[in-house]
């Protein structure tokens, strides 16, 4: 658990955590300064805690997540900061999160290495097992807090809201219901609130345990507000956004992109390297269970050429 961490609004609590924390403006520290959005993201914080045990922050290191780890400690709530190594995270990315007071840092079970062999295919923008299985994992039967905002895709605006519950939908729906809290269904067949009222702290206080219960208190924050809200509590954050780069997260992320990925792979050529023997593996496993790679998918160099987008001759996941 997070240890020093200030309570409230207080001027000396937010100088004590400064220290810590790479607030550095001393000036910019006014309570009055802080936009309504900030001041409803604490409230949100304060509202949600749980009782009994601190929040499970998800910190990635990047900056969304800098902005909920100052949040948490600006709204003086108990948290544990977790982060989840995946095993092919960017270097610059490790030696910041390393350089944060109080981080968890959490190493999977299962290597990316171990893993594609193992899914017999390369993770891709639609199936994305590696965010479930090395990412995304931890902190079940605790109320999380996450960075996730809409701005981020569409994906996420169709999906998340300010409380999202996944996991039992029935009885969950059941819950919400006879509390009558103000709530969708996404897709996926998750709980939305966007609500940060008594209905919805029940809901999520009966449900957490046996469910996946996230809040997003900057779900509507915008790029230019989350600058906004680091500069003011000059937090420079992840050192590679100053090098230009958007993500900060795994190198050969499938969610970038082709070029990106390729980038990537020219400034970590040993990463590459790695991502081509694991495909060369999974395809003595796709082979022994007899599985057809057409007749481009013939090594773990031409899987990459595939993977990043080099191969025009595409394959379909039913052909997988
Ligand atoms: S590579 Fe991309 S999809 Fe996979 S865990 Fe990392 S962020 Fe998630």
């Amino acid at each position: 658990m997070q240890k020093n961490k200030p309570r409230g609004l207080t001027r000396h609590g937010i100088q004590k955590y400064s220290q810590s924390h790479y607030i550095t403006k001393e000036s910019d520290c006014q309570v009055s300064n802080l936009s309504g959005k900030e001041a409803q993201a604490i409230e949100t914080l304060k509202l949600f805690e749980p009782q009994t045990e601190p929040y499970y922050l998800c910190y990635s290191g990047g900056k969304d997540s800098d902005v909920i780890r100052i949040l948490a400690a600006l709204a003086g709530v108990k948290h544990d900061i977790v982060h989840n190594l995946t095993t092919v995270d960017v270097p610059e990315t490790v030696y910041y999160v390393r350089s944060i007071p109080n981080v968890i840092i959490s190493k999977p079970e299962k290597s990316m290495w171990k893993l594609i062999p193992e899914k017999g295919m390369p993770p891709t923008r639609l199936v994305r097992y590696c965010c479930e299985e090395l990412k995304e994992r931890g902190g079940k039967g605790r109320v999380k807090i996450t960075g996730v905002r809409w701005a981020e895709s569409r994906n996420r605006a169709e999906s998340a809201g300010l409380i999202k519950i996944i996991g039992k939908p029935v009885s969950t729906q059941k819950t919400a219901a006879e509390l009558g809290a103000d709530y969708r269904v996404n897709r996926h067949g998750g709980l939305v609130m966007n609500d940060d009222n008594d209905e919805a702290r029940r809901v999520v206080e009966r449900c957490y345990r046996t469910t996946s219960s996230m809040i997003n208190p900057i779900v509507d924050w915008t790029d230019s507000e989350v600058w906004e809200f680091l500069r003011h509590y000059g937090c420079e954050s992840n050192p590679l956004y100053q090098c230009g780069r958007k993500r900060v997260g795994c190198i050969g992320c499938p969610m970038q992109g082709g070029n990106r990925m390729k980038s990537e792979f020219a400034r970590y050529p040993k990463y590459r390297l790695n991502y081509v023997r694991a495909f060369d593996r999974m395809l003595e496993t796709r082979n022994k269970k007899g599985l057809d790679n057409r007749v481009f998918w013939t090594s773990g160099e031409s899987v990459m050429r595939w993977w990043v987008g080099d191969d025009p001759r595409q394959i379909t996941f039913d052909d997988l």
